[in-house]
């Protein structure tokens, strides 16, 4: 293993600019990983070495000439599958998409690589972003480099275990429902919903466009807000992007690294974030860490959210009847794969066999509840009501961030579970987002970091951060003032205790 792989984004891009590692080094560095364990994770659906290689070597040309450039140059970045990038095809986890090649960037691509950042490899996922532990792949399920008996979360789960294998630093991840926190959470690595609409969705598959965030994961705060301030800001192929001038989230991160910035922070603990079905040590590591912000000055302060409890039910409305509409344009004629059926047939036949074919259960069984929820004489019985509980929920929101700067939560209730056990009840997979689709149905930003492991079962627990929209830089300043915290008590970053350092990702011993 080459000790380039163990540095931060910004260890790397350090050296980098210093001349004493080349973009091209780093990029074989990572390639290499992914290959030497790739075989174990699955956290990848495609590669080009040629083409990584290729944007590596442009990078060290533009520096011999003289170019100043980004924070981040030359610092290798996966793409999770949803993003369609002209070096590699793209296909959302999704049989009905096997070998499309896009013509164009996704704008948070462009972005990224406008800054010097070399694409490495796209990441697996859930079929349309749909699932929380990436087991509704076509391509198979990522397994989670803690333990690889057990599930990277989802609906990122590739991105996540990439960064957490060393096999990326940094990962572009989609959160819609909670898809780059909840694998974070899962894999003890870092990742950020950014405010709806802070970072452009331009060729972003879609999944349901009111909820759908494309946000950076990586393994410690402030290399996750550096790649944060590379995709953020207006774009023009986005109606729902925001013109803001953002602040530097990496400015906040480094501003935030003394837990004496948590001096006065108001934290609100919502009572129906801390479920009843809460792992116990999860909610050890949390309760711990509210001890020890509050040891630094932070203030707690309970706080009643009573519409949070109907949170997953509204989305679960939203989200199938959006996906059902943003899906009709896999028919067959426009994009992907096409089925004729052996006795030929009409158009509809096509595309029935089509749809059939090339879409997974999951997403059967969504398209199937959102067409049914968005039907004449339901619409108002179940999508109107979602849409007026969506409201409530926001309007808690608000209330909340009278009294309060953040609200912490864990991340999940729980940290990841064994491959396989909830294919049979998706409610599972469903209740598991309890926590993060509040923050999505309010198009606020929220962060994931890692505060330990769970004492049952060695597992890496995560701790949300939300804040109000447009305040994603207080997110980062806060969770980098508990990432400090947390080194301290451990004596070294988090990440520096992944197995996959210890040079083993096998199966763990059973406890
Ligand atoms: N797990 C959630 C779902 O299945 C979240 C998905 C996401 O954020 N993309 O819908």
């Amino acid at each position: 293993m080459s000790e380039l792989i163990t540095l931060t984004a910004a260890q790397l891009a350090g050296k980098i600019a210093a001349g004493d590692v080349s973009a091209v080094e780093a990029a074989q560095a990572h390639l290499d990983q992914i290959s030497a364990v790739d075989g174990t994770l699955n956290a990848f659906l495609a590669t080009r070495a040629e083409a990584s290689l290729a944007a590596a070597r442009e990078v060290d040309a533009r520096r011999t000439a003289g170019e100043t450039l980004g924070a981040l140059a030359g610092v290798p970045l996966a793409v999770k599958d949803v993003l369609v990038t002209t070096d590699m095809p793209a296909t959302a986890g999704s049989k009905i998409l096997e070998g499309y090649q896009s013509p164009f960037d996704a704008t948070a691509v462009a972005k990224a690589r406008a800054a010097g950042l070399v694409s490495i490899g796209k990441t697996n996922m859930d079929e349309f972003a749909m699932g929380s532990a990436t087991e509704n792949s076509a391509y198979g399920p990522t397994a989670n480099p803690w333990d690889t008996t057990r599930v990277p979360g989802g609906s990122g789960g590739g991105s996540a275990a990439a960064v957490a294998a060393f096999q990326a630093p940094l990962a572009l991840g989609s959160d819609t429902g909670g898809s780059i926190r909840q694998p974070a959470a899962l894999t003890g690595t870092v990742g950020a919903k950014p405010t709806y609409g802070g970072v452009s969705r331009y060729g972003a598959i879609a999944l349901a466009s009111s909820l759908d965030q494309i946000g950076p994961c990586g393994r410690d705060v402030l290399d996750t807000a550096l790649l944060h301030d590379v995709i953020a800001g207006h774009d023009a192929h986005d109606a729902t992007s925001l013109n803001f001038e953002w602040p530097s989230m990496a400015a906040a991160a480094l501003g935030g690294a003394d837990p004496a910035s948590l001096k006065g922070l108001r934290v609100g603990v919502v009572k129906q974030l801390m479920l009843d079905g809460v792992q116990p040590g999860v909610k050890a590591r949390f309760d711990e860490t509210l001890a020890m912000i509050t040891a630094a000055g932070a203030e707690i302060v309970e706080i009643d959210a009573p519409h949070f409890e109907y949170a997953v039910a509204a989305y679960y409305l939203i989200l199938p009847a959006e996906a059902s509409s943003n899906l009709a344009k896999y028919d067959s004629v426009r994009f992907g794969m096409r089925v004729t059926p052996d006795a030929g047939g009409t158009v509809q036949d096509v595309m029935s066999a089509t749809r059939a074919a090339g879409f997974g259960p999951e997403v059967k069984r969504r398209i199937i509840l959102g067409t049914y929820a968005l039907s004449a004489g339901y619409y108002d019985a179940y999508y109107g009501s979602a849409q007026k509980v969506r409201t409530l929920i926001q309007r808690d929101f608000a209330a909340a961030f009278e009294q309060v700067d953040v609200i912490m939560s864990p991340t999940a209730p729980t940290t990841a579970w064994n491959l396989g056990t909830h294919n049979a009840d998706p409610m599972q997979d469903y209740i598991n987002d309890a926590t993060t689709i509040p923050a999505n149905l309010a198009g606020l930003p929220g962060i994931s970091l890692p505060i330990g492991t769970a004492a049952e079962d060695g597992l890496p627990v995560g701790l949300q951060i939300i804040a109000p929209a447009y305040e994603d830089a207080r997110m980062y300043r806060a969770g980098a003032a508990v990432e400090q915290l947390i080194t301290a008590r451990d004596g070294s970053p988090f990440w520096t205790q992944a197995p996959a350092l210890a040079g083993s990702m096998a199966r763990k011993a059973a406890n």
